[in-house]
């Protein structure tokens, strides 16, 4: 995924909200929800930086799924077996990094079985047509879906702002 992560980070964390008790951290659930669909590209500022771009970001720890489950699935249990209220905003942070993940595999190589296999997996290969990376992908049918997803978010986030809107002058 290219363009959309943090669509699906605003999506997710809305759906997530429907079904919590713990209303009073909206705010913060989108907050750390949306960061959550973004934070694995944080290894970009290494890449660029100290990685020199030698290896693909996606071999980064950040884009492990694995390493990630070490961390999740301790966390979110602890905070749901203490009925914390951080426990929606560590689902929606979390759960966004997983998604992240999740879309990555579309077009870009994922290493789900690291450390235990080598290698990774791509969904659908993007073919190297332009010199500059970032058109191949601008320029692959998939781009088409990001779009849609983006234009989907726009329209329920206009959506919720007008309800909202209406309901505070009611
Ligand atoms: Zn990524």
């Amino acid at each position: 995924m290219f363009a959309a992560h943090t669509s699906i980070g605003y999506l997710s964390t809305k759906l997530a909200l429907k079904y919590s008790s713990h209303q009073e951290m909206r705010n913060k659930a989108y907050f750390f929800g949306v960061l959550g669909s973004v934070f694995p590209d944080i290894d970009l500022f290494w890449f660029y930086s100290l990685g020199q771009r030698a290896v693909h970001h996606h071999n980064y720890i950040t884009h492990k799924p694995l390493a990630w489950l070490l961390i999740i699935i301790p966390v979110i249990t602890y905070l749901l077996v203490k009925k914390s209220k951080w426990s929606i905003v560590a689902i929606c942070f979390f759960g966004n990094v997983m998604l992240h993940i999740i879309t990555d595999t579309i077009v870009g190589n994922i290493h789900w079985l690291w450390p235990f296999v080598k290698g990774g997996t791509t969904l659908v290969a993007v073919t190297t047509r332009h010199d500059f990376w970032v058109y191949n992908f601008l320029d692959h049918w998939t781009f088409n879906i990001e779009i849609g997803i983006i234009l989907f978010t726009l329209y329920i986030l206009i959506k919720s702002i007008s309800k909202s809107s209406i309901d505070s002058k009611i």
